[in-house]
């Protein structure tokens, strides 16, 4: 099989842009393999504030976000909806002007080589728009053009077996369906073949049946080598795909961790008994913990696993005189960490 990735390894070379096909988009360059480069993308003390306008006051989006994505991951950016996420994908793709700090793409930095940081990567954005009158090979054909990829090189048809859409290459894009112009994006993102593919809430509006297969299309692509960053605000999502996860809130990173560690951060349990007897005043009786009441026989208790085993509130409610029915057990997911996390983080 043909790999996804087959740009040109050039170890530690950096291609001089007079080498390169340029047209008047962007550069298609022979992207350099740099192998001592351990970072994909790399933010430093990222600042933005959108200028007042008639409609919006003055806004600070990015409030000094640093980040570094490393090479071959698929990174989360979490977030609450305004939290600044499209914000650093529209930096990277051109879109947006910063108002200070820096990013480099691939190593090469956006002030310095623009065209070449951004032919290494392809950014699927958040809002979909599309020329409904052309059909998918059309537009991979036209996208390729203005990337300036050479006729020979260029893959279009692969794309659309990749993402999935290679019956409908001759459709018009009208007449595709919300999910399929959605992999379309995905497809044109991809045309200059670049290492690092953002894709920007990739999954917001579609059913749970499309959102597995978008999911299966970027752990292939990712598996093939190709550096995912992707936002969302799905927690499901980041917990189902993402290596590396970020939370932003109001324009700040709050964390920054490998998912499992991020997952382990909070030791937080409960556990739910149900109990012989009534519960009414088991509170009193176990004060030393955090307890909760839920029904005439079940009762909640929250505790810190690292402090607390099960077996002593176990033993507890058995001093207490209580015999025990049933017991279960939770443990914290990527949702109780993210709202401990953003509301401890506060407000602007
Ligand atoms: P997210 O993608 O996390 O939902 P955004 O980056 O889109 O967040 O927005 C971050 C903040 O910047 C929000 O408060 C939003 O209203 C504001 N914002 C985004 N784009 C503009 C703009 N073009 N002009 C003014 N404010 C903007
Ligand atoms: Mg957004």
């Amino acid at each position: 099989m043909r790999r996804y990735c087959g740009w040109k390894i050039i170890a530690g070379h950096i291609l001089n842009e007079s080498h390169t096909h340029k047209s008047f988009f962007t550069s298609y360059i022979k992207i350099p393999m740099i192998h001592r480069m351990i970072n994909a993308i790399e933010i430093k003390n990222l600042n933005k504030t959108y200028k007042a306008s008639k409609r919006m006051s003055e806004k600070v989006a990015l409030n000094n976000i640093t980040l570094d994505i490393p090479r071959g991951s698929i990174f989360g950016l979490l977030g609450p909806n305004g939290a600044g996420k499209s914000t650093i994908i529209n930096i990277m793709a051109g879109l947006v002007v910063k108002s200070s700090g820096s990013v480099k793409i691939w190593n090469f930095d956006i002030d310095v080589n623009e065209r070449n940081a951004k032919s290494c990567i392809g950014v699927v954005p958040q809002e979909i728009n599309f020329d409904p009158y052309f059909t998918p090979l059309e537009s991979l054909e036209l996208q390729a053009g203005l990337y300036g990829v050479p006729k020979a090189e260029r893959r279009s048809e692969e794309i659309l077996e990749i993402v999935g859409l290679s019956d409908q290459k001759d459709a018009y894009v009208r007449a595709l369906s919300g999910g399929m112009k959605r992999r379309l994006l995905m497809g044109k993102a991809m045309v200059h073949n670049p290492p690092i593919l953002v894709l920007d809430e990739p999954t917001a509006g579609v059913d749970i049946e499309l959102r597995r297969q978008l999911w299966d299309n970027v752990k292939m692509l990712n598996a093939q080598g190709v550096t995912i960053l992707l936002t969302t605000h799905y927690l499901e999502e980041a917990e189902e795909l993402c290596d590396r996860i970020a939370i932003i809130n109001h324009g700040q990173v709050v964390v920054c961790e490998d998912k499992n560690t991020l997952l382990g951060r909070l030791d937080y349990k409960s556990v739910t008994f149900v109990l012989d007897r009534d519960v009414s005043d088991v509170a009193g009786k176990l004060s030393q913990f955090d307890c909760d009441v839920t029904g005439d026989r079940t009762l909640v208790v929250r505790y810190n696993s690292t402090d607390i085993h099960v077996g002593h509130i176990i033993e507890a409610l058995q001093k207490a005189g209580y015999g025990i029915v049933d017991i279960t057990t939770e443990q914290s997911n990527l949702e109780d960490v993210f709202l401990q996390m953003v509301s401890s983080s506060g407000s602007s």
